[in-house]
């Protein structure tokens, strides 16, 4: 069993998660200028400005401060919902061509500037740079896709079938847009929003996660060089959500919520949109089955959980939660992850060739170390890793746990976290069975080298998206998105911008 070895850099490190110093001490110079380079104010009708207060930016891998920026009020966040509001009927005007090209400068300069966006997400969220500069691509690649989408919108013209009459189909704008955003993938899950919503001419507030706001930060300053007209899109950072956001969702003048987190938020903001019958789209949390049948193909199967895996050091909702392997490859299996998830050096993201880097915070060290108590307490064997480091940096190594049983916590919520965890299964049944015990249902993986299997397995399966042979579902062009508790509606593919769209009838009397 290898053991990964941290490869942080001790002396950027003497400060133990949670301590915030002096901004940018523990910087070489292209970091220190990578953070430098980013406005830290509100961006609110095409304008940056301060607030009352600033909250410090963590680096995960150190727990020292990276910098300061705006921690919004209540009134704040009212401001750019005034100024979303004032944007929103020229926005929407605005021909679609124009605003395709708008999102196509947009997407150039994110491609330009990737290198310095990989760095600002390694240095505030933790992965490594490698993953950070997949996510810029990935991120850029929703503004191409809605701006090719925006120029596309169609509508409906029949008679009606009494006859007399003629109904005509169009689709309009939803109006000013409230976006919230997590802190796992800071750029993409932004982009994912703001491209239909100024695709299909809404204006927009955007929040993102506390723990990430560089990224979005940097967003803005990129939409603003590519010609944004004010108001368009307004970014508020805060420590304090609810009572920001609050406000905001009561307010008339917003039309549309999208939303990107945990289950528990996103019910508490259904909830609240339920006040003003508000329009919303929910991509919540998951509870992914990776299904490995005894035909399957091992080394691409191996491949696949890799990827759904260790993305994101585990911290993806589309992670492999619970990884159900058939009886007889089940062994070999879990001896072949063990050898390849124990391989992965583990450091600062910034560091050349790390692949595990930090988890977000220390509670989320807490929650993995816990979670995996819990499956031990209940039968399951750690073959490799299963011990939180010490600080600095809230490093958990890769980790393969064996036996895990169905009553184990992990395989009742989101692990988020390197920890993979393999259980057996007899057959078929039973495999689709175990996989939809579960109120999430966004996305499962099948490994299997047989078509009719494959093909009966995905359709049984009770979620959004399947990955079958393949162990990342991801893709700009792709429908996203869950059923039961994993949330409402779909980002990216043809419909992604039909959430940013009102469908209008205006019957017409010949
Ligand atoms: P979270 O705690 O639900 O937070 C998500 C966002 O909601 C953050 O911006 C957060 O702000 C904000 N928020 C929290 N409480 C709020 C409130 N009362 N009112 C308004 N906004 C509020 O989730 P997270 O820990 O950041 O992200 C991880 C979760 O997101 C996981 O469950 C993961 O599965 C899910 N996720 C889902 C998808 C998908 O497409 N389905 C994609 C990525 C992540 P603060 O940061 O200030 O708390």
């Amino acid at each position: 069993m290898v053991v990964p070895h941290p490869t942080t850099n001790r002396a950027r490190s003497s400060v133990r998660s949670g301590a915030v110093t002096t901004t940018g001490t523990s910087l070489d110079s292209t970091e220190q200028a990578a953070i430098d380079s980013v406005p830290t104010g509100l961006f609110i009708g095409g304008a940056w400005r301060e607030g009352t207060a600033r909250m410090p930016v963590l680096d995960p891998a150190t727990g020292q401060s990276l910098c300061e920026v705006t921690d919004a009020a209540p009134e704040d966040g009212l401001a750019a919902l005034s100024a979303a509001a004032e944007a929103q009927a020229a926005w929407a005007r605005t021909p679609a061509r124009e605003r395709s090209d708008l999102l196509m400068r947009a997407h150039r300069m994110l491609l330009d500037e990737t290198e310095r966006l990989a760095l600002i997400m390694t240095l505030e969220m933790g992965k490594p740079l490698a993953e950070a500069r997949g996510e810029i691509a990935y991120a850029a690649e929703f503004f191409r896709w809605f701006a090719e989408e925006a120029v596309r919108l169609d509508g409906g013209y029949m008679p009606a079938p009494g006859g007399g009459s003629r109904f005509l189909v169009t689709r309009q704008p939803v109006g000013p847009s409230l976006l919230i955003t997590p802190w796992n993938f800071p750029m993409a899950m932004g982009t994912r929003k703001i491209g239909p919503a100024l695709a299909a001419g809404c204006t927009c507030v955007i929040k993102p996660a506390e723990q990430t706001p560089l990224s979005m930060l940097a967003l803005a300053d990129i939409l603003n060089r590519a010609g944004l007209p004010a108001g368009v899109v307004n970014v508020v950072t805060t420590t304090d959500p609810g009572a920001l956001m609050t406000p905001m969702i009561l307010d008339p003048r917003s039309r549309k919520l999208s939303f990107t987190g945990s289950t528990a938020v996103g019910k508490v903001l259904l909830e609240q949109c339920a006040r003003t019958v508000m329009r919303t789209s929910m991509e919540l949390g998951g509870n992914a089955p990776f299904l490995v049948f005894e035909d399957a193909d091992l080394d691409e199967a191996i491949e696949g959980v890799m990827a759904a895996k260790m993305r994101n050091i585990g911290q993806a909702c589309t992670a492999a939660n619970r990884i159900l392997v058939q009886r007889s490859v089940a062994e070999e299996f879990a001896r072949r992850l063990s050898e390849r998830m124990g391989a992965l050096p583990m450091g600062r993201g910034t560091e050349p060739g790390v692949v595990v880097g930090p988890l977000i915070d220390a509670d989320a060290v807490a929650k993995v170390t816990e979670l995996v108590s819990d499956a031990q307490r209940r039968g399951s064997r750690v073959v490799l890793g299963g011990t939180a480091f010490e600080g600095p940096g809230n490093f958990y190594p890769a980790t393969v746990l064996v036996d895990v049983p169905a009553d184990a916590e992990m395989c009742h919520t989101e692990i988020f976290g390197p920890v993979a965890a393999l259980s057996v299964f007899d057959t078929e049944d039973e495999a689709i069975d175990r996989a939809n015990d579960t109120p999430y249902g966004l996305v499962s993986y099948v490994y299997t080298e047989n078509l009719r299997r494959g093909l009966r397995v995905c359709e049984a399966l009770d979620t959004g998206m399947v990955g079958l042979n393949q162990g990342v579902v991801s893709n700009p062009a792709a429908p996203f998105g869950g059923v039961k508790e994993s949330g409402l509606g779909r980002e990216g593919g043809f419909t992604g911008i039909d959430e940013f769209l009102e469908t209008k009838y205006i019957g017409i009397k010949l």
